[in-house]
C-alpha cells in the first residue's frame, strides 16, 4: 500500500546491549543473555503494532543465539529478518575471509531459526569503509541483495575514511543495492537525523524537517535498548574492577538518555511519514521482495 507521506525506511541493530557493554568492558561470562532483550522486544514489537509499522532487524548472530526464542514473535508479526553479521566485529578490523565467516555465522543461525535467509546486511557501527570496501564484492558474492552501511556523517562511527555516500538508495558496482542512513546536507553541515542516539540531542521539529529534506526512502535505526520500558542496569558480574564499572556506567548514562527520547519521536515520525522494511523498498525499486525467499 503506498500513501501520499514520503517513505522513511525503518529498521532495529537487534542486538543484546548487555553483551556488548561487558564485552566492551571486558568481563568474563560477556556472552551470557542479557536480562532485558526480551521485555525490550516486547516493548518494540507493542510500539510498531500501535503504529502499523513493518520494520527491518537486521540479527545480530550471537545476540540470536544467546536468545533463540525471541526472532518468532518478529518473524510472526511480519517483520523482515536481516543480517548486522555474528560477532559484532568492525569490518575494517577483519579480513574479507574473515568476514565472510561472520555472515556465514549469522546467516546460519538466522536459518535455524527463522527459516528465512537474510537478503540484507548491516555493518556493526557503519564500519565499511574505503579502504574496506572489498565488503560489497563479499556480501554479493555470499548472496546479499542490499546493503544497509552507509552512513555520511563525520560523527557516525567514527571510522577512519568513511565510504563516501549519498542520501539516496543507489546501485553499488557489486549489484547490491545501497540503502544510506538519513542525512541531512545544509549548506554547513551534514546532520546525521536516522538514529535514537542523535534524536536525544535534535529538536523534535529539526528531526522531522532534517528527515524530510534527507530524501525519499532514507533510513532511520534504533536498537531494542531504545524502547526499553525500564533503565538500563548494567549488572557486572562481582569480580569487575572500579574502573570496569564506570566504563559501563558512563555507557549506560549515555543509552539511557536515547531511551527517554526514541518511543515518541517515533511516534512523531510516523505521523508524518510512511514507514517501511527495507525489503518492501527493495521491491518497489524492481527487485523481488527478499521477504519472500526461503533458504
Ligand atoms: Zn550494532
Amino acid at each position: 500500500m503506498t500513501t501520499d507521506r514520503p517513505a522513511l525506511l525503518l529498521s532495529i541493530d537487534y542486538e543484546d546491549w548487555h553483551q556488548l557493554v561487558r564485552r566492551r568492558v571486558d568481563v568474563a561470562g560477556w556472552e551470557a543473555p542479557g536480562p532485558a532483550l526480551a521485555r525490550q522486544t516486547e516493548a518494540l514489537l507493542s510500539l510498531l503494532d500501535e503504529l502499523h509499522a513493518r520494520a527491518t532487524f537486521f540479527v545480530l548472530g550471537m545476540a540470536a543465539r544467546a536468545h533463540p526464542g525471541l526472532l518468532a514473535p518478529i518473524v510472526e508479526a511480519g517483520h523482515e529478518i536481516a543480517c548486522h553479521g555474528d560477532a559484532h566485529r568492525l569490518v575494517h578490523s577483519q579480513t574479507p575471509d574473515e568476514f565472510a565467516a561472520d555472515l556465514r555465522a549469522a546467516r546460519a543461525t538466522i536459518e535455524d531459526l527463522t527459516g528465512q535467509t537474510p537478503a540484507g546486511y548491516r555493518a556493526p557501527a557503519f564500519s565499511i569503509t574505503r579502504a574496506s570496501d572489498w565488503a560489497y564484492e563479499v556480501l554479493a558474492g555470499e548472496g546479499f541483495l542490499y546493503d544497509a552501511s552507509q552512513h555520511d556523517s563525520p560523527i557516525a562511527g567514527d571510522h577512519p575514511e568513511p565510504v563516501t555516500a549519498t542520501t539516496a538508495p543507489h546501485r553499488l558496482e557489486s549489484g547490491l543495492w545501497e540503502f544510506p542512513v538519513a542525512v541531512w546536507h545544509t549548506s554547513r553541515a551534514k546532520i546525521p537525523v536516522g538514529g535514537a542516539s542523535y534524536w536525544q540531542v535534535l529538536p523534535r521539529p529539526l528531526v522531522l524537517t532534517g528527515l524530510k529534506r534527507a530524501g525519499s526512502m532514507a533510513g532511520l535505526y534504533l536498537h531494542p535498548y531504545e524502547l526499553d520500558p525500564q533503565p538500563l542496569k548494567v549488572m557486572l558480574p562481582p569480580g569487575a574492577t572500579p574502573s570496569q564499572r564506570t566504563h559501563a556506567r558512563l555507557r549506560q548514562a549515555q543509552r539511557n538518555g536515547a531511551r527517554r527520547r526514541a518511543p515518541g519521536m517515533l511516534r512523531a515520525i510516523a505521523r508524518h511519514f510512511e514507514l517501511l522494511p527495507y525489503g518492501e523498498a527493495y521491491a518497489r525499486l524492481g527487485g523481488e521482495n527478499p521477504g519472500t525467499f526461503k533458504p
